[in-house]
């Protein structure tokens, strides 16, 4: 006999939790079902322990530059077992608080894996042994997505890893690594390595390191990953992998012309890019349309099957925490039958260009954040814009903390002078893009966003020469 809920959740990651919460806020009786741990990908081997990596291997990097600044450090060393310990307490705090946050709603935790069969029922074999089943009014699955892997001669081979299996392991080779893909995870991965001297080799298939950002980005980027010591080849592809004394021997092929060369590395790094995840998902009495290898939503984020919903991972094309978060908010906002307060996207008045309102951060070194679109977009879709561009090089707080190699790009619609888009690559970029993103989501102009003060020496007095260079400057 089924247990019948308002809502039944597949996955505890940032898109089933938040669901689960917005559901207990509007009275909505649900349940969320969770194969592994709570937190999903983000929280135990996503966003959370990377950031935590980045955070100690950025403390080593800066104490091992520090001279000029008149510190002088005579010995400096890491220990990579207290940085993993430092990294599992960071998640399990994490986790713990977003646990205790449920302990206080009403809304059940079952653990186990879901099968979702017809009539929005949901067998779920439980982690402790047995089978419980559950029906919901509306079914949300928010299930995730897991790494791909290229199944080229060699991957098999021991210490060749995906992200979820490097983020697991207990010691690393800090010998020379080598990763195959150009992209977020790839890229941060690339940062925690270098800033713990070892030597990385990044090859991307595409011509640009993070390929769906602007070329602009990419470029900087591979300059600064360059500058760092860290050896790129783009418009390249591991084609295969041998093991040789003790190393892993990539042979590197140029999409284009050129002869193959040989990188070697104590460990691969696959991060290729993330599938959906629905393994074991739908039972044989239930099939749902798939597009372009994700579950097919509508724009309210409901699958084939009335009453079945699929947000974050497994079902969009941006493959962020926030935005599963975002989406899991919206799709019980419509099931509670309340306004929606989250938006992924606005069309500012006058204009007829969709401005996606979502984040993407880069947590390198310096960091990067893009918002809305970039300038060759908005002329492409027929916009005429007026962009403001600032060096770091003339921010007063990039000067005092040596980190000047970074620029802030504002776009702006020509006529309205609305934002429509910022492109950073500077130190705290990923906290700074926030202003931006409010004043996107609420279609201020440069002159709006020049009525606010910026305290001086910040990063953000980048934002504001922007916004001035851009009043001042032409129409492109
Ligand atoms: P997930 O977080 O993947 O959660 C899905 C959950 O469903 C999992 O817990 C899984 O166990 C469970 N599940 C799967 N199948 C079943 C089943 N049949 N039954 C029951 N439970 C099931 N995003 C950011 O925004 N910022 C970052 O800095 C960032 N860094 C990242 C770094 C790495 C290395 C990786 C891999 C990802 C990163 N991401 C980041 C992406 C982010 O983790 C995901 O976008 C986010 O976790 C997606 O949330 P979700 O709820 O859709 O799925």
């Amino acid at each position: 006999m089924a247990k019948h809920y308002d809502v039944v959740i597949i996955g505890a990651g940032p898109g089933g939790y938040t669901a689960a919460m917005k559901a207990a806020e509007f009275g909505l009786k649900a349940v969320v079902i969770e194969a592994k741990k709570f937190g999903g990908t983000c929280v135990n081997r996503g966003c959370i322990p990377t950031k935590a990596l980045l955070h100690a291997s950025n403390m080593f990097h800066m104490m091992q530059n520090c001279d000029e600044f008149g510190v002088s450090t005579d010995f400096i060393s890491f220990d990579f077992g207290k940085m993993q310990k430092y990294k599992k307490a960071a998640v399990k705090r994490y986790r713990q608080g977003i646990e205790s946050q449920f302990d206080k709603l009403d809304v059940d935790v079952v653990y186990g894996t879901a099968l979702l069969r017809r009539d929005k029922t949901v067998e779920v074999n439980l982690s402790g042994g047995g089978k419980e089943y559950f029906q919901g009014e509306a079914v949300i699955i928010a299930t995730g997505a897991v790494p791909i892997m290229n199944h080229i001669p060699g991957a098999d081979l021991p210490g060749v890893w995906n992200s979820d299996r490097l983020l697991a392991a207990e010691s690393w080779n800090f010998d020379r690594l080598v990763i195959m893909g150009g992209g977020v995870i790839a890229v941060e991965f690339a940062t925690i390595f270098n800033n713990l001297c070892s030597h990385v080799t990044i090859v991307e298939k595409g011509r640009h390191l993070m390929a769906p950002m602007d070329d602009v980005v990419g470029e900087r980027l591979e300059e600064e990953l360059k500058r760092k010591g860290i050896s790129v080849y783009c418009n390249s592809t591991v084609t295969e992998i041998t093991q040789e004394n003790g190393s892993l021997c990539c042979t590197v092929t140029p999409n284009e012309e050129g002869e193959s060369i040989t990188v070697r590395g104590a460990q691969v790094l696959m991060a290729i890019g993330r599938k959906p995840d629905l393994s074991g998902l739908l039972g044989e009495d239930m099939s749902l349309e798939m597009e372009n290898g994700r579950l097919k939503v509508s724009k309210e984020f409901e699958t084939s099957e009335p009453g079945v919903y699929a947000i974050g991972d497994v079902a969009a094309k941006t493959l962020l925490a926030h935005v599963a978060a975002a989406q899991g908010t919206y799709v019980v906002e419509r099931i509670a039958g309340k306004t929606h307060s989250v938006k992924l996207e606005v069309v500012p008045g006058g204009m007829y260009v969709p401005l996606p309102i979502v984040p993407n951060c880069i947590y390198t070194n310096p960091e990067i954040a893009t918002v809305g679109i970039t300038a060759e977009t908005a002329r492409a879709s027929g916009l005429k814009v007026r962009c403001g561009h600032f060096s770091m090089r003339d921010n007063g707080k990039s000067i005092i903390t040596g980190e000047e190699h970074g620029f802030i790009r504002l776009v702006f619609e020509a006529y309205s002078n609305t934002i429509i888009g910022a492109q950073m690559m500077c130190p705290r970029a990923t906290d700074m893009i926030g202003e931006i993103a409010t004043a996107i989501a609420n279609g201020l102009t440069a002159e709006q966003m020049s009525f606010a003060m910026r305290a001086q020496p910040t990063y953000n007095e980048g934002i504001g020469a922007a916004i001035w260079d851009a009043m001042s400057g032409d129409v492109e």
